[in-house]
């Protein structure tokens, strides 16, 4: 049966996918977290690859417009935004969509730095900026063994969406 307004389905999938080239002497940040290294991620903003993956991909599950239609490059406003003011706009139209988020799978593509050390806390502060748990944010990194793309980021990511339980939404008046 197909579903209408009044039955939205139970949960909705989403995935998005980014990439940003290192340019030296500019802040590395990746899931919120600044990273020492030498070399940054360039992109209008402050090229936070991995939020501007969840980004997309939470906008992608409610059939939104994407990232780059929200916050247009060509918008000298975004010039050196933090990402996480992408996320929490996506986050926004998910709410106002009534889902929240149930958990969500990361992967990164990068020769250098090493994620694994940094894993936890990138975990911890994604998970938070959801309002999620820690256990409910996967976030895994890989080497780009073969793509010529050592001089990049990479990012993957797929989300589900859980509808907000009735009672809870009901409370809110019209229910
Ligand atoms: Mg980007």
């Amino acid at each position: 049966m197909p579903t209408t307004n009044n039955q939205r389905p139970t949960t909705r999938i989403g995935y998005g996918w980014d990439s940003h080239e290192f340019k030296r002497g500019i802040p590395l940040k990746i899931g919120g977290v600044t990273i020492a290294h030498p070399k940054g991620l360039g992109g209008h903003s402050d090229g936070d690859v991995l939020l501007h993956a969840i980004t997309d991909a939470l906008l992608g599950a409610i059939a939104g417009p994407d990232i780059g239609s929200l916050f247009p490059p060509s918008d000298p406003q975004w010039k050196g935004a933090d990402s996480v003011v992408f996320l929490r706009e996506a986050l926004k139209r998910v709410q106002a969509a009534g889902y929240v988020v149930a958990n969500l799978d990361s992967t990164l593509i990068l020769v250098e730095p090493k994620i694994g050390p940094h894993a936890a806390i990138i975990r911890a502060h994604v998970a938070e900026l959801l309002g999620i748990s820690p256990n409910a944010v996967g976030i895994k990194a890989k080497t780009p063994e073969g793509m010529g793309t050592d001089n990049a980021a990479i990012a993957h990511v797929a989300v589900l969406l859980e509808k907000v339980a009735r009672a809870s939404r009901k409370k809110k008046g019209t229910g």
